[in-house]
């Protein structure tokens, strides 16, 4: 059996199903890899070329396993957006190589990571390609948001589902891999919510204060709001780790509200902070609250431009807690 998929944790489904088309010969020429950024999409999708380019299906060990690993196997292409957008200059490119024949393997295997920040005309662009794939050519679409791009490029992909960690499965591996002490693991897994590559990539002091910059941000006046803002809207994950951090803030509130257990809280080093906002707000105000954020997440994820989805998002939370 292939070795390649072994580093795979936490996926059984995903696997399975890779697994299985490779036993049966049953390779699509285009998969979509659908879910949230950190559970594994990408570190699949090496290891599903390296079942398609070692002539033993994945050994882990002949030259073209460990060029697959190395990162420089020929017939293997990551292609991760320009800047903000994959555009249609790197879909053309795409289009030229797999129209070629594989240089060492049995496949030219694309990667297109954060496929969902594709332009409409590379979307388009690429729709030629799933229509007439060239002959051992394989896409793989990495996303999280497949609303992101058209129906009808969604619809030519098989589609391959990934799913968050479970708490004690991101915990033993986050000590594992970062090794943490158990209580910073599990602070750590609850702030990522299994989604480990989000957990690893960051340090827990720089998520505490990105956490803290997202939260001060919250309480700046309403005029020094859009200089904040301009400055921050710029880069995307530092919008997202704003938006992330609010989330589990009020989420946190809700739980203190409703009178959960203290334990289950994720912002546990501000607990009496929490507990005096979440004696001073109104449940519903804190569910409003969430609901503006979960807005302005999936907003963020498509196509509104991640400034806009922060300034909205800081607007109405300011206007909650007046
Ligand atoms: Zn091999």
């Amino acid at each position: 059996m292939s070795q390649a998929f072994d580093p795979i944790i936490g996926q059984p489904g995903a696997v399975a199903l890779l697994r299985q088309a490779l036993a049966q010969g049953r390779i699509a020429h285009a998969w979509a890899f659908l879910g949230p950024p950190g559970v594994g999409r990408r570190l699949t999708a090496v290891a599903f070329a390296q079942a398609l380019l070692c002539p033993t299906g994945g050994c882990g060990r002949c030259p073209a396993c460990r060029k697959v690993q190395a990162g420089h196997h020929p017939d293997l292409h990551l292609i991760v957006p320009d800047g903000a957008a994959l555009k249609i200059e790197q879909v053309r490119e795409v289009e030229r190589l797999a129209a070629l024949a594989p240089l060492e393997g049995a496949w030219k295997v694309f990667v297109l990571d954060d496929a969902d920040r594709m332009t409409l005309p590379a979307a388009h662009a690429l729709l030629k390609t799933l229509e007439e794939p060239p002959p051992r050519s394989l896409l793989v679409l990495i996303l999280a948001n497949p609303r992101a791009l058209p129906p009808t490029v969604l619809s030519r992909c098989q589609p391959v589902r990934f799913r968050p960690l479970g708490e004690a499965e991101a915990v033993a591996l986050l000590a594992a891999r970062a090794r943490l002490g158990p209580e910073e693991a599990r602070l750590l897994a609850r702030q990522c919510q299994g989604q480990i590559g989000l957990g690893l990539q960051e340090d827990p002091a720089a998520l505490s204060r990105a956490r803290d910059e997202a939260l001060e941000l919250l309480g700046t006046p309403l005029t020094a709001l859009p200089a904040r803002i301009e400055a921050l809207g710029r880069d995307r994950a530092r919008v997202e780790a704003c938006l992330r951090a609010y989330w589990f803030w009020f989420r946190d509130l809700l739980c203190l509200a409703a009178g959960g257990d203290p334990a289950l809280v994720v912002n546990a080093d501000r607990l009496e902070e929490l507990r005096r906002t979440a004696e001073a707000t109104p449940v519903e105000a804190i569910l409003r609250a969430l609901e503006c954020i979960k807005a302005a997440w999936a907003a963020c994820q498509g196509n509104v431009s991640p400034r806009l989805s922060l300034e909205v998002t800081l607007l109405a939370l300011a206007r909650r807690a007046a």
